[in-house]
């Protein structure tokens, strides 16, 4: 069987092949990235907009790359929630058609779920394993005991660290250095914190550090990040992106206390993992994904967070972070071999703006 994936959630067009073996036939992706760099941020109309100019296209040329027809394929699996309502749709609706038409089944699939999911199509991972989502739209901590079923020990209360590395990477105009002008918000702050000559410049506070729970905050750094700023710009008379030193250490205090918030959290998860006997001891397995998990200095403090509690760590490759069409084909994979919602009946599927991971556990992590 050859499962086609299909994502439409954000502002990517994604869609893969992948065969029963789990091997990836091709895929294809289309970027809405600079348009929206463009405009400062996703305008949904427009997202919807390029969404169905490009999803045919897309879905051709990954047929066409796999040297396939549409009968070569035994179900297609999309992306039907968390996310932007207008762009889901868009996905829902196509997969909706090429099901009636060819007569193919539909595996709706959860987009933070193929998030973490999607590290087991390269790596030797087995249930149940911790995972750290880190996105664009979602911080979370949970459990992953089996294909569906997640464990949510703790999210965000606020801002999502890619949508803070975004905003500020915005705030700061760097965009106008031309190395940056391509880089999403958080590339841009990363490199510019490689930069940085005195990172320990700015004091930034750990969020709800006297909290024993797993949840995240941001927007209290954020905040004070674009306090700092603004006072640079104004004792300087002059606007962010001509304040390069400072700039960058501003880049490295942010990602640093981001980082020392995420391991806190993380540390927490494992402790409360082994207290509830929810992971073995003997195969104790971090995932790390989402977009913000590229990152190569957050990835290594959790590295050295795993060393010291005998932990494997593992991301899936940089462009499987980010949202993909390969991670829907995979998780539909992952749904077919255990007969997991594959589905004939197109009039019970719909799109969901927001949905929880799974049973939350939230309340028990204190
Ligand atoms: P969600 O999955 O929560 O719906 P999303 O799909 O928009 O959100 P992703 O595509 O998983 O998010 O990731 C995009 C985010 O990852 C962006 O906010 C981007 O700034 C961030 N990101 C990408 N590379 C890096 C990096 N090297 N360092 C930090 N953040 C990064
Ligand atoms: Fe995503």
């Amino acid at each position: 069987i050859n499962i086609l994936g299909i994502e439409t959630s954000c502002d990517d067009t994604g869609c893969a092949i992948i065969n029963s073996n789990g091997k990836l036939l091709s895929e294809v992706c289309h970027s809405q990235n600079l348009m929206h760099l463009r405009n400062g941020g996703i305008i949904p109309d427009i997202a919807q907009d390029l969404h169905r100019t490009y999803i045919e296209p897309t879905v051709t040329k990954t047929l066409q790359d796999a040297k396939l027809t549409m009968e070569d394929i035994g179900a297609i699996a999309v992306t039907l929630k968390p996310g932007l309502p207008l762009s889901l749709v868009v996905g829902m609706k196509y997969a909706k058609h090429l099901g009636r038409r060819y007569n193919k089944p539909i595996i709706p699939i959860h987009h933070m779920q193929a998030h973490a999911l999607v590290a087991r199509m390269h790596h030797d991972i087995r249930f149940p394993f911790l995972v750290l989502l880190i996105s664009g739209g979602h911080c979370l901590l949970a459990v992953v005991q089996d294909v569906d079923h997640f464990q949510l020990l703790g999210e965000s209360m606020d801002s999502a660290p890619g949508e803070v590395f975004d905003k500020v990477a915005r705030r700061m105009k760097l965009r106008n250095v031309p190395e940056y002008s391509q880089m999403c918000g958080g590339q841009a702050v990363e490199t510019a914190a490689s930069k940085a000559t005195n990172p320990h410049m700015f004091k930034l506070p750990l969020p709800l550090s006297e909290y024993r729970d797993c949840n995240f905050s941001l927007n209290g750094l954020k905040t004070s990040v674009l306090f700092h700023l603004h006072k640079k710009e104004v004792e300087h008379k002059t606007v962010a992106h001509e304040l390069i030193p400072e700039v960058n250490d501003l880049c490295a205090a942010m990602l640093m206390a981001t980082t020392r918030h995420l391991v806190h959290r993380t540390q927490r998860a494992m402790e409360f993992c082994k207290e509830n006997k929810l992971i073995p001891e003997e195969r104790q397995q971090l995932v790390v994904s989402g977009g913000v998990a590229c990152n190569n200095y957050i990835f290594s403090a959790l590295q050295m967070l795993c060393n010291e509690t005998c932990y494997d760590i593992y991301r899936p490759y940089p462009k499987l972070c980010t949202d993909n069409g390969v991670m829907i084909a995979w998780n539909g994979l992952e749904k077919w071999n255990k007969g997991l919602d594959i589905t004939t009946d197109f009039s019970s599927l719909d799109i969901e703006a927001s949905s929880p991971l799974g049973e939350s556990l939230i309340e028990q992590v204190r």
